[in-house]
């Protein structure tokens, strides 16, 4: 049993420092046999060892690098289809008592504009993204005692009950500091989707130096905050790094192991894998002259080595990352992305001047939600905003849709064009709806039980909303 408390001795962590060094090290210039052979079992739906893993990122070569990407869009396509998820981030209060030197956030920060949105805002924020469109959100707090667990669960059953017409929020996300499993318990009890937490950095002198003061300061009581999300019965969780603070490879073994830890203590992996790179923050200098600055190169290739590493989780790229970069890099294997995200506190229904004051930091891709479901669609994507298995009660989505042969074909699909029709006859323009069908029209010819869709697509047209397999 682990224990939880600042006493945890934090040498015997499941991040084994010098392995993950002396495996970088050990499987420098790799050779093509074996780089195939890792890409084979990958593409045969088995996840990679630590070993596997530092050898596909000591590769340079431009030939197998193109290898590696050619197979991770192979096992997107293969495993997941051409859906995308797509959410939005909710920021609710930006008080912390935490000094993250990258983040817009920390305490000592004196250029940043406090505010914590009231009930009667949050509602407000609510109806304006729903107005947009929108089904699924993550919310996201700053680390303060305000923001205790009552107060997140409140949060999370006003944006629940916050309807407009036939829209309404159907699956909340939650990235907030970690809890105690009591903590947990109350906030899983307002009816969670998935809890994130990132580590930032895997590496633990570079997590001490970057997390001067705070709870957060406590690498261990980070590194183990989703076990006992677990424990609560938080099925699904995700975990993430933040890319610029470290040695990039080394934070890719980081997930790694933590992955592993998680289908070792439970069994099941995590819901989803981060990837945030570093943006600039107000009133932050690191966040504008990160000491590990990742490149693009380096961030496609990371993104696919994590698509083969872990074939069965979640993806996530968020609008921290320019358009364009968010376009390539979606081929890659990634499943989730957020549209018309706006992370000024309480911009979504306000026009704010202060908003950069008010955000954490700034964004990379400012398209409107309707801007990038065009974009997805002209790219032959599936814009999804699909939560029925949540909403049946059958968590762990994206694992069944790796591993139960056929489900994506079966399920996923429909759902995603069910909440694609929706989307087209609720909230677009005439552009977007004529793009929109001409694609639903195609994928019908590709569906396996074609005409029951079809009925399901009529019972939307005539009114009905939610439908789902
Ligand atoms: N306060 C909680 C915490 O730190 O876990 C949850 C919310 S925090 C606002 C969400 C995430 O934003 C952090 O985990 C971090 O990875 C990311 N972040 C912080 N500063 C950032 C920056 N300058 N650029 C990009 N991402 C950043
Ligand atoms: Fe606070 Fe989170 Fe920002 Fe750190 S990353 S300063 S904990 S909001």
């Amino acid at each position: 049993m682990y224990v939880f408390t600042k006493e945890i001795d934090t040498e015997k962590t499941f991040i084994p420092e010098e392995e993950i060094w002396g495996l970088l090290e050990k499987t420098k210039n790799p050779d093509r046999k074996k780089v195939l052979e890792i890409l084979d079992k990958s593409l045969n739906k088995n996840r990679l060892e630590p070993e596997e893993v530092a050898t596909l990122l000591n590769v340079e070569d431009p030939e197998l690098l193109e290898e590696i990407f050619h197979a991770a869009r192979t096992l997107k396509e293969r495993i997941y289809g051409n859906r995308i998820v797509l959410f939005a981030p909710l920021y609710i209060g930006n008080d912390c008592i935490n000094d993250c030197v990258y983040c817009g956030f920390r305490t000592s920060n004196r250029e940043v504009y406090r505010k914590t949105l009231t009930f009667e805002e949050l509602r407000n924020e609510v109806k304006a993204l729903v107005s947009k469109g929108h089904k699924r959100l993550i919310v996201v707090y700053g680390e303060h005692p305000r923001y205790s667990p009552e107060f997140i669960a409140e949060t999370i059953r006003i944006i629940y009950e916050t309807k407009v017409g036939n829209g309404e929020i159907r699956r909340v996300n939650v990235n907030a500091a970690p809890q105690t499993v009591e903590g947990y318990r109350i906030i899983k009890e307002a009816g969670i989707g998935t809890f994130q937490i990132f580590q930032e950095t895997y590496h633990q002198p570079t997590y001490k130096k970057l997390h001067p003061r705070g709870p957060k300061s406590n690498y261990a009581w980070r590194l183990y905050g989703l076990d006992r999300a677990m424990l609560a019965g938080i099925d699904d969780v995700g975990i993430g790094a933040l890319f610029g603070l470290f040695n990039w490879k080394f934070e890719v073994m980081g997930l790694i192991y933590h992955t592993i830890h998680l289908e070792e203590r439970f069994g099941v992996g995590p819901h989803t894998i981060s990837f945030p790179r570093i943006e600039p923050a107000v009133g932050s200098e690191i966040s504008y002259n990160p000491p590990h600055k990742v490149s693009d190169e380096d961030f496609k290739k990371l993104v696919a080595i994590i698509r083969l590493a872990v074939p069965y989780t979640g993806m996530i790229l968020t609008a921290r990352e320019p358009a364009d970069l968010r376009k390539e890099v979606l081929k890659m294997g990634v499943s989730q992305i957020d549209g018309g995200s706006s992370i000024g506190i309480g911009s979504y229904s306000q026009d704010d001047p202060e908003k950069v004051r008010k955000s954490q930091f700034i964004l990379g891709d400012n398209r409107s939600l309707e801007e990038v479901i065009q974009d997805l669609l002209k790219e032959g994507y599936i814009p999804s905003f699909c939560t029925a298995c949540y909403r049946m009660g059958r968590t762990g989505e994206h694992f069944m849709e790796f591993a139960i042969p056929g489900f994506v074909k079966r399920f996923c699909t429909p759902n995603a064009l069910f909440t694609l029709r929706e989307y087209l006859n609720d909230y677009a323009s005439e552009e977007t709806k004529k793009l929109g069908y001409e694609l639903i029209q195609k994928e019908l010819e590709r569906v396996n039980n074609r005409d029951l869709v079809e009925k399901y697509l009529e019972r939307i047209d005539s009114g009905e909303r939610d439908v789902r397999f």
